[in-house]
C-alpha cells in the first residue's frame, strides 16, 4: 500500500528521515485526519493551491533534507491573500536556500489553516529495544521543552489505555477547557492515539514517530505536522 511504498522507498535510497511532505501519503493510507494539504512547485501553484484550499493558509517548506522546518524559517502561517501567498513562496524558498545549500527544495506545502483557539498536542511513539513501541501523548505547543507534561503506554493502546492517556496528563485542564471553553474532542485524540499504535506495529522499521503539532477544538482534531524515523 501507499504507507509501505513510502518507507520502502526510503529504506532503499538509505534516508532515515520521512519528513512532512513526504508522510502524507502516509497519514492518508492510514485515514488520519489532516488540514487540506498540496505540495506546490512554484509561487503560482502555491496561489492557484490556496485559492482552492480557501484562506487563510499556512506554507511550509518541502525538503527531504530538512525536518525541523522551523528552524530554517521554513513556515509561514496565516497568510491571507494570493499576495502574500507569492512573496510567502519566494520568501522561505529562498531562505532554506541560503540556510541549507545542499539541500534539495521540492517546494512548499500548502495548507489548511486551523481555525483560531486549537489546543496543541503531541503523539508519538519510540520503540523501546525491550518493551517495543512506547506511545506518548502531551501538550504541545512553546511549552513542551519546559513542562514536559507526557504520559506514556505500551502498544497495542486498548481503547481505555486512550481514554487514560489524554485525561492523564498535568495539563488535562487546559484541555478540558477553561472558563466557559468548551473542552476538546478527547474521542478524535484518542482515535488518533489508536492509529499511532497501528503504525507502530504496522512498521518495525520505523524507530519513531511524531505527530507535532495534533491541533484540536471542540470538533475535531488535525494531524498538522508529522515526521518519522528509520531505523
Ligand atoms: P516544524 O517542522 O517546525 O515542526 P510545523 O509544521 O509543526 O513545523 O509548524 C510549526 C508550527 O506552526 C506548529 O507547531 C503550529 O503551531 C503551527 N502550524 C503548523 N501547521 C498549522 C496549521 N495547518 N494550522 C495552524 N497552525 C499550524
Ligand atoms: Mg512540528
Amino acid at each position: 500500500d501507499a504507507a509501505r511504498e513510502v518507507i520502502d522507498a526510503h529504506l532503499r535510497r538509505k534516508q532515515p528521515e520521512i519528513v512532512e511532505f513526504e508522510a502524507q501519503q502516509v497519514l492518508k493510507a492510514y485515514g488520519l485526519p489532516t488540514p487540506r494539504t498540496v505540495l506546490a512547485r512554484s509561487s503560482d501553484e502555491a496561489v492557484a493551491a490556496a485559492e482552492e484550499i480557501g484562506y487563510p493558509v499556512v506554507l511550509k517548506i518541502a525538503s527531504p533534507d530538512i525536518s525541523h522546518k522551523s528552524d530554517v524559517g521554513g513556515v509561514k502561517v496565516n497568510l491571507l491573500n494570493a499576495g502574500e501567498v507569492m512573496d510567502g513562496f519566494k520568501e522561505i524558498t529562498a531562505r532554506a536556500q541560503r540556510m541549507r545549500h545542499d539541500a534539495y527544495l521540492a517546494g512548499c506545502l500548502v495548507q489548511e489553516m486551523a481555525p483560531a483557539g486549537v489546543k496543541e498536542v503531541i503523539i508519538g511513539f519510540k520503540r523501546d529495544e525491550q518493551f517495543g513501541p512506547m506511545l506518548m501523548f502531551g501538550l504541545g505547543g512553546i511549552y513542551v521543552e519546559i513542562m514536559k507534561d507526557i504520559a506514556f503506554r505500551l502498544a497495542p493502546l486498548s481503547r481505555q489505555d486512550a481514554f487514560e492517556i489524554v485525561r492523564e496528563i498535568k495539563s488535562y485542564m487546559l484541555l478540558k477547557g477553561l472558563k466557559g471553553e468548551m473542552p476538546v474532542n478527547f474521542r478524535a485524540l484518542e482515535d488518533i492515539l489508536m492509529v499511532m499504535s497501528r503504525l507502530a506495529l504496522d512498521f518495525p522499521e520505523v524507530s519513531e514517530a511524531e505527530f507535532n503539532p495534533v491541533l484540536a477544538n471542540d470538533e475535531r482534531a488535525m494531524v498538522a505536522d508529522v515526521r518519522m524515523s528509520l531505523s
